[in-house]
């Protein structure tokens, strides 16, 4: 899908599959997203509770977005009076994600069970689900957070707002020296009509299992997203559906800012040229710099004011 120079190598690339166990009654998805999680925290300078928050909310992403078709995609947004202000992260059915906070410098003491504070850097808030599915308007969802550790509240959204009961696991460990050395997280659904004997046992298996960024962590470089559920699925026929890449990947260019630029108008270009040169422009959600000189902003001025130029302009087609 994404083609042009800058591709991530593979060593950047997370895993994901989709599995369907237990004669069709259980779906799986798990994926290990260690090097797209660092590729977030290397982008936005992340501190480490602020790392904690955006990997999870990412993997959480990716992992919905892994029943989408085609060009759908999905973002999830969390909004609290906590320090982080909010966290964004959005993936698309490719599994492609990219992911912000809005304010990535924070970081809290550890948590009672010795863990990243996220809970507390989010603070009392609320969950928004957008899922632009290709139709007219993106179907939009939210539900109050319930404890702000984001697994907790993404299987409440689901339950709650989509009727599928699920168990959310996710997790990143972040090493000494502040990188992200483990990640990754899955999501567990029983399909209508399951026994409640399996849900029994599967309720048994995940209180028995170890925190997975702990067992993404012990497996290592080469950390396999089966086998971070191999606990649940012992002794049970599983299929996997799918297994696919996971990148960190923002379709921004230069383009597309100069886009918005025009959008703002001839007049209000002109004042910003006569005060700022360069203007200097962040994507926000991969921090990427663009810059403008002002005179690049007088040409997309003058575009704003005849924008039947667009047609003709060989230089920009669009
Ligand atoms: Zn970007």
């Amino acid at each position: 899908m994404n083609v042009q120079a800058g591709r991530p190598r593979a060593d950047r690339q997370g895993r994901l599959v989709r599995v369907l166990a237990a004669d069709g009654h259980l779906r799986i998805v798990s994926a290990v997203t260690t090097p797209v999680v660092e590729e977030a925290r290397r982008r936005h300078g992340l501190w480490p509770t602020a790392t904690a928050a955006v990997g999870r909310l990412m993997t959480a992403a990716v992992l919905m977005a892994s029943i989408l078709k085609d060009d759908q995609r999905i973002m999830l947004q969390v909004v609290g009076d906590g320090p982080l202000r909010h966290v964004v992260a959005e993936a698309t059915a490719s599994l492609q994600v990219r992911a912000y906070a809005a304010e990535p410098r924070v970081h809290l003491p550890l948590n009672d069970h010795g863990k990243l504070d996220v809970a507390r850097a989010v603070g009392k808030g609320s969950l928004h689900v957008i899922r632009d599915l290709g139709l007219k308007e993106p179907y939009r969802g939210a539900v109050p957070l319930v404890s702000g550790e984001i697994a907790e509240d993404v299987a409440h959204y689901l339950a709650v707002s989509e009727q599928s009961p699920s168990s959310v696991a996710l997790g990143v460990l972040v090493g000494p020296d502040g990188r992200v050395q483990a990640a990754g997280g899955f999501w567990l659904m029983p399909m209508p009509g399951a026994p409640d004997e399996l849900i029994g046992e599967m309720e048994q298996r995940l209180g028995r299992m170890a925190p997975v960024s702990r067992r993404i962590d012990e497996m290592g470089a080469d950390a396999d997203p089966v086998a971070l559920v191999a606990p649940l699925l012992e002794g049970l026929d599983y299929r996997v559906l799918q297994a696919a890449p996971v990148e960190f990947h923002c379709p921004c260019t230069r383009r597309r800012f100069e886009a918005g630029l025009v959008a703002l108008g001839a007049q209000e270009l002109r004042s910003i040229a006569s005060e700022q040169d360069p203007v200097e422009l962040r994507c926000r959600f991969c921090n990427r710099r663009y810059l403008f000189p002002a005179r690049r902003l007088l040409e997309l001025a003058r575009r704003a004011e005849r924008p039947s130029l667009r047609l003709v302009d060989g230089s920009e087609p669009s």
